[in-house]
């Protein structure tokens, strides 16, 4: 009996789709989900005992492996004493504290629940330190699923075909204005027709929402200068690159720096935390002390920011980074060879922790480019790899992730299976 098949046909009753968020799905790559039931490190096993090496990581968070003892601990430590007041607590000091000291742009932070929170708040601020409604996104870039940002974005609502939603007054989509990423020329045009009106740019600094595409330090570097030309607040969105890329996220690697920052999934450890910051003089906008209304019955909640103090500690540890990064360049370094060896159009890279594979035969620099590789062998090499335990996200858009606990044991096997599949694909 396929337990996974049987949970899904009965959550198909009683969840929208079987599921509660939609790449979950397995909607592009067919097949029925995977219902998992315990985590241990780098490896997962579904409702039918079955053993994966996971590169999803929870869409990222995981970044020490699942169920690290040090984590449990400390989230099991803070719950005997509530699970949440409603009101400050110490904790939440020393993790806005932490945050602050890791990445030095962001001055004073709020704590969220989500990315989603955290990048519509950012852009609420930004809008109330202007004075401007006019925003502009990436095409391609994903940053959560608050109205105006559902326009033209990536992850599930590109995997589904549908990166602008219905439900999203025509009203509230006017004032998204979306560019091609890593495109200079099209960034100044848009800036000598609109600078002046625009509140704020949001971007992903490395892109892993249309599967990884990696910025052209030109490109970042030109959007800071134009920004700070036009007074338009630049936004980083490093829900996922944040504590990911590298300790002080893409903004340290490529040293270009945004006037906020929004941060997400590692800085929770697994549990829900978000986070948007930057510079003091637009974070103080914020009620109550300025007019831009932010709130959340359950931000900074005390389980939710133990986690995610804990990880923010423990990845601070001498050569985290760097091993991480090391790793990340062996899966990625073995599934190109492994594609060599067996004639298959394939590419792939790495920033950090996040490492994206592409069935063409460069990365893509834009979302054009995420368009035109071959998303019928993705399929099939997903399937392939699934049947022998390595758990890759179920979409051709999404970025993959390993964890600190992910051994060369893990990647080996991995590369193996990942030969064995490219000979299949042949
Ligand atoms: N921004 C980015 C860059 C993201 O990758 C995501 C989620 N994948 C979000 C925002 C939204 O975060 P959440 O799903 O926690 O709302």
């Amino acid at each position: 009996m396929n337990n996974n098949k049987a949970l899904f046909e009965k959550s198909e009753n009683f969840i929208p789709g079987g599921v509660n968020s939609p790449v979950r799905a397995f909607g592009s790559v067919g097949g029925t989900p995977v219902f998992f039931k315990e985590g241990k490190g780098s490896k997962l096993i579904d409702e039918n005992g079955k053993e994966y090496i996971d590169y999803i990581n929870s869409w990222g968070p995981m970044i020490l492996g699942h169920a690290h003892p040090e984590i449990i601990q400390s989230v099991k430590d803070t719950a005997d004493y509530s699970l949440s007041f409603g009101a400050p607590t110490s904790r939440e000091l020393t993790m806005a504290e932490l945050i602050v000291k890791l990445v030095p742009s962001i001055e004073q932070v709020r704590l969220v629940s989500s990315g989603t929170e955290a990048t519509m708040s950012a852009i609420r601020v930004a809008r109330g330190f202007t004075e401007r409604d006019k925003i502009l996104k990436f095409e391609g870039c994903y940053h959560g699923h608050a109205d105006s940002l559902l326009v033209k974005a990536g992850s599930g609502a590109l995997t589904f075909g549908q990166p602008s939603s219905a439900g999203v007054p025509t009203d509230t989509a006017k004032h998204t204005h979306t560019l091609e990423y890593n495109n200079v020329e099209a960034l100044e045009k848009c800036f000598k027709t609109m600078g002046h009106e625009l509140a704020c740019v949001i971007i992903e600094p490395v892109v892993g929402n249309m599967n990884l595409i990696i910025p052209k330090i030109e490109f970042l570097k030109r959007l800071r200068e134009l920004c700070t030309e036009y007074g338009t607040v630049l936004i980083f969105d490093e829900v996922m690159t944040g504590f990911r890329v590298a300790l002080g996220g893409a903004q340290s690697l490529y040293n270009v720096i945004p006037d906020m920052t929004t941060l997400g999934k590692v800085i929770g450890g697994g549990l829900p935390v978000g986070a948007f910051g930057g510079k003091k003089e637009i974070m103080q906008q914020l009620a109550p002390l300025g007019p831009v209304y932010q709130a959340g019955t359950l931000s900074g909640n005390p389980v939710a920011v133990s986690a995610g103090m804990k990880t923010l500690e423990l990845i601070q540890a001498p050569l985290f980074f760097e091993n991480l990064t090391l790793t990340t360049k062996s899966l990625i370094d073995g599934l190109i060879e492994a594609a060599e060896n067996n004639d298959i159009e394939f590419s792939a890279q790495s920033v950090g922790g996040m490492f994206g594979f592409y069935f063409s035969s460069k990365p893509p620099e834009s979302f054009d480019d995420v368009m035109v590789s071959n998303r019928d062998k993705f399929n099939k090499f997903f399937h392939l790899m699934l049947d022998q335990g390595i758990y890759f996200g179920p979409s051709a858009f999404e970025a993959g992730f390993v964890s600190s606990s992910h051994s060369v044991e893990d990647i080996n096997f991995t590369i193996q299976a990942a030969e064995k599949s490219f000979k299949k694909l042949k």
